[in-house]
């Protein structure tokens, strides 16, 4: 293979990894900016070496592919991408190519929103399907998520036989925000950006996580119709007006490329004020019949281009570097500016990402640095253009809102405070305390505890065992009794195994098995607050990160301080497990037909007593089916999957 063939085989596979990313996984690694240049950079090649073309290049495809969760649709007509201007001149270009090819064309002029392209099918009136556009030629059935999002009608204003629109589903800002703080806040990986959110959201397999997440559309066109002529783009959205559907906002029909591209400018001046992400803004031919003549790609149509707005850069004064810290303990900084205008709004703050960021980039206060914005993100700093202040800007060895040290581990780039009483990270950390794997009070969900919190009933993690239930009764939207449920699952939890409680206290890297294996070998808190890092380095499971993130987390003032305020509340913190010894360590029973002495509650206390596991389902893993009378299917399972079956007597022999 040559260079150049090496090349053009390198980049097809560059740009695949990244496709993959954002149409399958929706979390893209790179900016668009970046992919788009990447693509162009093939387009060229392939343009320049033709001996070297593929049916295969990302060039010739519409990205995305159809994922098995969902039923296929094969679309009927093509949902095609749009070619992409980044220059003035590409546009003058295409408007040449246009003319040249029909007389007397008008262009419709839209923004283009960042979201993904579905098709809604109605039949008599009435929503029968819905899919996404997968590679253009086959998608995915979402119609469950499509029939939650509002905005998409179930039955139209009048019952046309047949049609089939296309539209942009999309997350509003707001929404995006929310959905991301509740995201940081469950300690999930939030969504990078609303595009990646929205579709995300439609892939959800249960319909009510989709419709939580307040995703909208924006129709933008008639992919078929029967029993209606329409003739142009303008009266075809008007027409889909009418029918009820929630057409795209703006649009500007022209009659030359110079108005167009005024109407783009303007869509570019005022993108930082809509509610929702656009990437770009779409000139279209307006009649159907000059469509036709000019025709398609086997990628997209020849009589529509979509703009891109570049991300602008621009240089500013750096005049003070904010550090906050997050939910999750994280410190972030943020660079504040002096104001500049980029990407259609004033910007005077930025990310500076973290400390191995700031150090490589050499960025020091009263620097003048450059600034960027792509599309809607958040802008960024990019790099220093004149160094004016000292050395780089190291970040503060104590914790923003509490004041108690912070740490930062080995490989990682983030800095965290992990005091478990920080102000900033309270709200988290209390719905993983009650969490249901956790200290399991039942009634204190994630919004009840933030209204606690919000109404100064809930200062520190220990208060939830001294809530005032008279003040929480009074409150809106809860009643005597629903106070005392809370009260009684608060009760409830004081008697859990201590395992719970160490889960409960959400110390890092530590979960729920962790905390079972540490509780069993210590048997109670003060034994594990005093353990040193060998000594649970001793539990088998346990490694240096672990046994030291224990140590850490211990040796702060505010987790002694939590630790002694939930002993006096009366929770319990020794452990209740009864290994006796761990002969069954690493097996897995499963419990099928009634036994002759034992119950199956009381069995599977004696596996657990000698440190196995139980089952409700047979499997490859399953070590021993422990089975009695009128056993079922799991029987012909085990059978099948040549596992022992055992019957109570060998069962109690083992155990002696
Ligand atoms: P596209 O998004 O550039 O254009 C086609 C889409 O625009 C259509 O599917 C349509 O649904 C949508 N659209 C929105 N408003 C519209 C309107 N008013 N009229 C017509 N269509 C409208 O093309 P594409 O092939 O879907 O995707 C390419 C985009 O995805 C590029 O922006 C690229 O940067 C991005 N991408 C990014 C990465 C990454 O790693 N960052 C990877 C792959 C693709």
């Amino acid at each position: 293979m040559n260079e150049i063939e090496k090349k053009i085989n390198d980049l097809r596979q560059l740009i695949r990894y990244h496709s993959d990313r954002y149409y399958n996984d929706d979390a893209p690694e790179i900016e668009d900016y970046e992919y788009d240049m990447m693509m162009r950079k093939l387009i060229k090649l392939e343009e320049e070496y033709p001996q070297y073309d593929s049916v295969d290049s990302p060039t010739k495809k519409v990205g995305g592919k159809a994922d098995n969760s969902f039923e296929e649709v094969t679309h009927t007509v093509r949902m095609e991408s749009l070619q992409d201007a980044f220059s003035r001149e590409e546009l003058l270009e295409f408007d040449k190519r246009v003319t040249e090819a029909v007389k007397n064309r008008n262009y419709v002029v839209e923004p283009k929103i960042d979201g993904l392209s579905v098709s809604l099918e109605y039949r008599d009136g009435v929503f029968v399907r819905g899919s996404t556009r997968g590679d253009g030629d086959v998608g995915e059935d979402v119609s469950g998520n499509l029939r939650v999002i509002h905005n998409i009608p179930l039955k139209l204003t009048e019952p046309v036989p047949y049609i089939e629109v296309r539209g942009e589903v999309y997350m509003p800002k707001k929404s995006f925000e929310r959905v991301v703080d509740r995201q940081l806040l469950n300690g999930e990986k939030p969504f990078k950006n609303p595009r990646n959110a929205a579709a995300g959201s439609l892939r959800q397999k249960d319909s009510a996580v989709a419709a939580s997440r307040g995703l909208d559309i924006f129709v933008f066109n008639i992919q078929q119709i029967e029993g209606v002529n329409l003739t142009s783009h303008e009266e075809s959205l008007n027409y889909i007006k009418k029918l009820g559907f929630h057409t795209i906002p703006t649009y500007k029909k022209v009659g030359t490329i110079g108005e167009a591209i005024e109407e783009i400018d303007r869509i570019g001046e005022e993108r930082g004020n809509l509610e929702f992400d656009i990437d770009g803004a779409v000139i279209k031919v307006d009649e159907f019949s000059n469509r036709e003549i000019l025709g398609s790609t086997a990628k997209y149509p020849k009589w529509a281009i979509a703009f891109k707005y570049p991300p602008e850069e621009k240089q500013t004064k750096l005049l003070d570097i904010e550090i906050a810290v997050g939910r999750t303990g994280v410190l972030t900084p943020t660079a504040i500016l002096e104001s500049v205008h980029l990407a259609g709004t004033t910007v005077s703050r930025a990310t500076l990402h973290n400390q191995d960021f700031i150090k490589d980039k050499g960025i020091a206060i009263g620097d003048i640095i450059t600034v960027r914005k792509a599309g809607d993100i958040i802008p960024e700093v990019l790099c220093v253009n004149e160094h004016n202040g000292d050395g780089y800007f190291v970040f503060p060895d104590r914790c923003p809102s509490c004041n108690e040290p912070v740490i930062r581990e080995e490989d990682e780039a983030a800095i965290r405070c992990i005091n478990p009483e920080c102000p900033a990270q309270l709200l988290r950390n209390l719905i993983h305390f009650c969490s249901r794997d956790a200290m399991d009070i039942e009634g204190l969900g994630p919004a009840i505890i933030e209204t606690f919190v919000n109404n100064g009933l809930i200062k520190k993690t220990y208060d939830i065992y001294n809530l005032d239930y008279d003040k929480i009764a009074a409150l809106d939207g809860f009643k005597e009794t629903s106070a005392n449920n809370i009260r009684k699952s608060v009760e409830k939890s004081k008697n859990n195994d201590l395992s719970k409680l160490i889960f409960a206290l959400g110390i890092r890297h530590i979960g729920a098995k962790a905390a079972k294996l540490l509780s069993d070998k210590f048997k109670n808190i003060d034994a594990i607050m005093q353990a040193a890092v060998d000594d649970i380095l001793q539990i088998d499971g346990y490694g240096l990160i672990m046994a030291e993130s224990v140590v850490n987390y211990f040796s702060s003032d505010s987790a002694v301080e939590l630790v002694n305020k939930l002993k006096e509340a009366g929770v319990n913190v020794t452990s209740t497990s009864t290994v006796r010894d761990d002969r069954f360590a690493g097996m897995t029973f499963v419990l099928t037909g009634t036994l002759p002495t034992l119950k199956r509650s009381e069995a599977s206390k004696i596996i657990e007593s000698f440190a196995g596991k139980t089952s409700s389902s047979v499997s490859k893993k399953t070590t021993y089916v422990l089975a009695g009378e009128e056993a079922g299917s799991k029987l012909d399972k085990a059978n099948q999957l040549g596992i022992e079956i055992i019957n109570e007597e060998q069962f109690l022999k083992m155990t002696e």
